[in-house]
């Protein structure tokens, strides 16, 4: 074919360039389906959160596990009970926080001393809700298994704490011996002078933890479980909670269980009631106190219902306290 020829081919007449010009169109629209066509849209997966978080202290390993967490309406009035609505919704709209959903997290601490792998907290009943009471499965998948576990220690008698314990009237940690603090352990034993919104607690305890009292060493505020780790009082949360200095080669880490149970609320007003807490003015009281001393000291903490991996510091901010979660920090 010659030069011109081609030429020729190509010129149109109207009819034919409005044919081509659908054509066109046609040709788009199917460029357009054949990506989409060829990759699949990728199916929505839900949220993924992680569970398990390790690190050192000094010749210590502590591995944070998210137990679960549950959602629900608040943070008013369980956090701020004695501030109106509008103030709590006011501080957490200010931080980004929604003003009426709320998410409690549950996470336990484990530390492996080298000589002694230490459960602080069992977390919940398995079972008792969908989102939470997988500590014992995550446990294997953070590479222990549950008889490996040498000392459950409970911070305090909630159901989150020690819900984890037996399983079909069975200890989940076969080998472990227990560690209570022996106020905390006869309140909730003896049941006298239980509120009405706590006898569900108490009923739970005495299938959960009672019958484990045999093989339990029943302590008091600084009391050492083993070398490295000693207990505090933090009373007021529940009547008698321990919290926990950990050290290891002069690294401290600080196991304040429940004394703070909202990272921004409670820690930038200590003073703004809980309504978890049995004797709130005793754990406005023990807020303070812990936080002074932990600003002051600068000890990382870890809490019980702090943001996951729940490992952070306190700052004193003008207001109360900020939470500071940590970073790389403590494996260099
Ligand atoms: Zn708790």
């Amino acid at each position: 074919m010659k030069r011109d020829d081609r030429m020729t081919d190509f010129r149109t007449t109207r009819r034919e360039a409005l044919k081509l010009a659908g054509g066109v169109a046609a040709l788009g629209a199917i460029a357009g389906a054949v990506p989409t066509a060829a990759r699949a849209a990728a199916p929505m997966l839900g949220v993924s959160r992680p569970s398990i978080y390790r690190f050192k202290l000094g010749a210590f390993e502590v591995t944070t596990i998210l137990d679960g967490f549950v959602q629900g309406n608040g943070p008013h009035p369980t956090f701020g009970a004695n501030q109106p609505a509008e103030t709590v919704q006011a501080l957490v709209a200010a931080h980004g926080l929604p003003t009426t959903r709320h998410e409690n997290p549950y996470v336990v601490t484990v530390v492996n001393t080298g000589k002694e792998l230490v459960l602080f907290d069992a977390g919940n009943p398995k079972g008792r809700m969908k989102t939470a009471g997988h500590l014992s499965d995550l446990l294997v998948t953070a590479g222990y298994s549950p008889a490996q576990v040498d000392i459950v220690v409970l911070t305090h008698g909630h159901p989150d704490h020690v819900g984890g314990l037996m399983a079909d009237g069975k200890a989940i940690y076969p080998n472990a011996r227990y560690v209570f603090g022996a106020q905390e352990f006869d309140y909730w034993n003896k049941g006298d002078n239980i509120a009405e919104n706590r006898k569900a607690t108490r009923e739970l305890f005495m299938q959960q933890a009672a019958p484990l009292a045999e093989k339990s060493t029943m302590i008091k505020a600084s009391d050492e479980v083993v070398s490295g780790i000693r207990s505090a009082a933090a009373y007021g949360h529940s009547p008698g909670m321990l919290a926990f200095h950990i050290e290891s080669e002069g690294r401290r880490l600080y196991n304040w269980a429940d004394t703070a149970n909202h990272y921004l609320i409670t820690l930038q007003h200590p003073e703004w009631h809980v309504a978890f807490d049995q004797d709130r003015d005793m754990a406005v009281e023990t807020r303070k106190k812990t936080f002074d001393m932990l600003a002051m000291e600068k000890i990382p903490v870890v809490g019980f219902h702090m943001p996951f991996p729940s490992v952070g510091w306190v700052e004193k901010a003008s207001t109360g306290y900020r939470w500071v979660p940590a970073s790389f920090q403590f494996n260099l």
